[in-house]
Formats: C-alpha cells, structure tokens, sequence
C-alpha cells in the first residue's frame, strides 16, 4: 500500500550548487558587487533574461521586495491607487501598501480568474497601475486586461511568482505587462528558501529599479552587459536621485538558483501532467470541480484548487477532516481564520475593499492541495482516490445521474 505522499519536501538541489557554494565559502565572496564582474548574482539575471527573452532581470531578496520596486520604479506617486485581484496572496497588497500606495481590489471568479467585467468597471475608478496576480499560477484573461489598460495608458505589472513556466498564447508569463515578477520561495517552482526577481524590456524602469534595489554610487555599472546607450543614460540621470532599499540578492542564492533553471521544463511537464491526472480523477466525482484552463493558457501547476458543489459551511469542514484522516490536507481559502489569501483578513490595507461577494463565494468552497512534480502515479492516485472518498464520506458515494 502507497503512504501518503509527502507533499511539503522540495526537491534536492542540483550537484552543481555544491562546487560553487564551495568555492563562495573559501573566498568568502558573498556580496554581488565584491567582484569586478560575473558575480554569481549577475550571472543570474543575464540567464534569466535570456531563458525568458527579456532585455534586462534584476534579482533581489524575495518577489515582494521586486513588486515594491516595480511600482517604485513605476514613479507612483503617494497615494496611488493600484488595482489588485482579490484572490492572492497578502503579499500582494503589503507590497502595495510598502510603496505607499492604495490597493484596490476586483473580483474573481470561481475559476480563480479575474471577473473582466467587474475589472473593467473598477479600472474607471481613479487607477494608477495594476498588479494581475497570477494567483496559484491560474492565468487570467491577459488578452481582455493588457486591451482595457493600453486604452487608458495604466502600466501593468505580472506577479508571476507562482507561474515560472506558464505560456498564454505561446508567450511566457511574465513577458506580456510592463514588468513580471517572479519568487524563488520554496514553495515555489526554483528554491533558493527566498529570492524574486523582475523582468521588464525598459532601460529607464529597470534603471531606476536597480538603484533603488541598492547599487548605491557606480555599482550599476555591473548591471551593463554590453553597450547600452539607453541604460547608460538612464542610469547617469537617476544617479543620487534615488532612495537606497538595499534589497539585494547574495550570490550564495544565486548559485543554488542558477543550477535549477535547467531544471524548470522538466518540472512545468511533470506538474502540469500530474495535475491533469488528478483533476481527471476528481472531475468524477459529483462533488467536486476543478476549472478549466483558458483556452489560451499552458499552465505549470504544482499544486492543486479544486471547487466543492453543493456542500454547506459544515459539509465543508467535515470534508476537510475527512481528507485529512485520509492522510491528505485540505486548504480551505476562506475556511480558517487566518489564511493570508482570504482578502478579509488584510486587516492593514488603508482602504476598506468593500463587498466582494463573488471572491467571498469562491474562496469558502475552493480548496488548495499541493502536488509538487516529483510525485509518482501511485502518489497521485493516493492523492485522487484520498479526496473523492473524503467527498464520499460527507456526501454520500456518488450516484449517477438521472437514474
Ligand atoms: C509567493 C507569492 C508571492 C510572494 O513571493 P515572496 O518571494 O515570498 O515575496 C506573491 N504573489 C504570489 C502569487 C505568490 O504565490
């Protein structure tokens, strides 16, 4: 018989981090701008922009810390109104609210994408930016969103944390607004334990973005790969104009990421293959629903949301119990009192988000269970089979229909 599956555990680090970290401990060369160039750090962001076909990457301490300088470098004055998913992660906001300015939230949909309508409807409402977060890698409509922003000329901002890998329309994630963020928290598909990084193709933005991450006096200059006459200018005008955040990545995380980037398509096929399994599997049940993609979306899941039908408050809880006994956890997003994604307990953002009742529906019946690459069929199936006979539990097994 198959245990239940370990679904915490990330994988172990390539080999090739080890020499490099070894060769860091003797020197001791654990700053980015301590060598005169091809620090492990610049490495990093020239191989990132690369793998992502973008002009310029800047690495820096977490995802949050490049959002933060994204709508920093963006010029938002204090008090900018920034129109956010309802659906993400209170990082989101916090980075809004670190950079002084005012999250405002739309709705989402019970496929866990932006409601274009009520988008539409809230960008009329005084916006600066927008940041789409592509929460749990689920793609929104980026069609219908970057079409409403260019028409009134508002820069938009991919939180891609939680989507290295994922393609709309043939183009990555991440590539499509003004800039695309990314996370290498261990939870997310590269592990460093922490570290983000930002991708844009505007000299002037990244420019600004880059001093302000902390290459306080000409340490910019490591940040130019060949001649740039556009970067160069903008790096001479932002020069001592700035404010310093000194949110900067250490090479020690840049060599335990760079290894992995050879890793990231093997980790985008296997998870989206487990993936589809399970929700194969789950779809059988009357139960439970997991959304379809978009229609233009390649997605490179590793976990798991799914929708409970037609369970009460109670059903829902007793669900979850009941996957837990056997041996699976079930996230429930609006289900405990403190989870970091149901927007009803930021209790910091300066601004009341107001009734969302649409979120609100979704996030008490939407269930979130990981399901990391490295899973084996048996694992899943263990997974599969845990979850429908846990719906089985609550709600009786299933019947067909009209019979
Ligand atoms: C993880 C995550 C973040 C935050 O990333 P950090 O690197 O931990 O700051 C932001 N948005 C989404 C959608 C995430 O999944």
């Amino acid at each position: 018989m198959t245990l239940a599956p370990n679904v915490y555990d990330a994988e172990p680090i390539p080999e090739a981090a080890r020499a490099e970290i070894d060769r860091m401990l003797q020197s001791g060369d654990l700053f980015r701008y301590t060598a005169p160039e091809n620090a492990p750090v610049t490495l990093l962001e020239r191989e990132f922009a690369e793998v992502m076909g973008s002009r310029y990457a800047l690495a820096a301490s977490s995802c949050s810390a490049v959002l933060f300088l994204s709508l920093k470098a963006l010029g938002l004055k204090s008090g900018a109104r920034v129109l956010i998913p309802a659906f993400t992660f209170a990082a989101v906001p916090s980075s809004v609210v670190h950079a002084d300015c005012v999250p405002v939230l739309c709705e989402v949909g019970e496929n866990y994408r932006i409601d274009i309508d009520d988008f539409a409807t809230r960008l009329e409402d005084r916006i600066d930016a927008v940041i789409v977060s592509h929460m749990r890698g689920h793609t929104s409509d980026m069609d219908a969103i970057m079409a409403l922003c260019a028409a009134r000329g508002i820069p938009v901002i991919e939180d891609a944390a939680h989507s290295l890998g994922t393609t709309w329309a043939g183009r990555k994630i991440g590539t499509i607004g003004r800039v695309g963020c990314f996370s290498f928290q261990s939870y997310k598909l590269v592990n460093a334990g922490e570290g983000g990084i930002m991708i844009t193709d505007d000299p002037d933005l990244v420019a600004r973005a880059v001093i302000m991450s902390g290459a306080y006096e000409h340490n910019w200059a490591k940040h130019m790969t060949e001649d740039d006459a556009a970067l160069k200018a903008a790096f001479a005008h932002w020069q001592n104009k700035l404010p310093l955040y000194n949110l900067r990545m250490g090479n020690l995380s840049a060599a335990i990421i760079r290894p992995q980037l050879g890793e990231v398509a093997r980790r985008v096929r296997d998870g989206r293959a487990n993936h589809d399994y399970v929700a194969a599997r789950l779809n059988t049940s009357p139960w439970l629903q997991v959304p379809n993609k978009l229609p233009r979306e390649e997605r490179a899941p590793d976990s798991i949301q799914f929708n409970l039908v037609g369970l009460s408050d109670d059903d829902t809880n007793a669900f979850a119990e009941a996957a837990a006994a056997r041996g699976i956890k079930v996230q429930v997003f609006g289900m405990s009192t403190d989870n970091a994604r149901a927007f009803w307990n930021w209790g910091f953002l300066p601004e009341a988000p107001g009734d969302l009742p649409r979120t609100r529906a979704m996030l008490m019946r939407a269930c979130d269970v990981r399901l990391p690459a490295r899973l084996t069929r048996d694992e899943l199936d263990f997974v599969a089979e845990a979850l429908t006979r846990a719906a089985g539990d609550v709600m009786g097994e299933a019947r067909a229909y009209g019979t």
